[in-house]
């Protein structure tokens, strides 16, 4: 299942702090020891949704690649990407970071991308695309095609 959150460790007392998507703007600081969590890695071992007004401020602060996974409801390709990329947000979980985009909610963002078909994966790095696939992809081609941006 995506989540509607990423972690943000503490550099000074240790803790994983959960970051809400909608808040990631917002200087964190730790739940714990008030410590300023700015600047420090995101996380996630679970693809999280991301909705259009989310997607520019998380490409801001990720140090890691974000594949984006565009896709939609009634597409039953993306269903079965769903899982593989569940597992690659498992594996990969602090090399990348998996963003999945409702290319139907999220329309201006999908045409930004010149989405024209789902599932797209898009993959970012520092805000750059450096590749993309289009159709579904097994877990052993997408390692294969982002290994190297990782
Ligand atoms: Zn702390």
């Amino acid at each position: 299942m995506a989540e509607n959150h990423l972690f943000i460790d503490c550099p000074a007392c240790g803790t994983a702090n959960r970051v809400r998507v909608d808040r990631l703007d917002v200087t964190a600081k730790c739940g714990r020891c008030r410590a300023a969590l700015t600047g420090k890695p995101l996380y996630s071992k679970a693809p999280v949704d991301v909705a259009a007004v989310e997607f520019d401020p998380l490409v801001r602060r990720s140090s890691v690649p974000i594949l984006v996974d565009f896709w939609a409801v009634w597409c039953a390709p993306c269903r079965q990407q769903a899982p593989i990329l569940e597992q690659l947000a498992n594996d990969l979980a602090g090399r990348i970071i998996i963003a999945k985009v409702d290319a139907d909610q999220a329309g201006l963002l999908a045409s930004r991308f010149a989405v024209q078909a789902i599932p797209t994966l898009v993959l970012l790095r520092s805000g750059l695309e450096v590749d993309r696939i289009t159709g579904l992809t097994s877990a052993q081609v997408l390692l294969q095609r982002i290994e190297r941006y990782l």
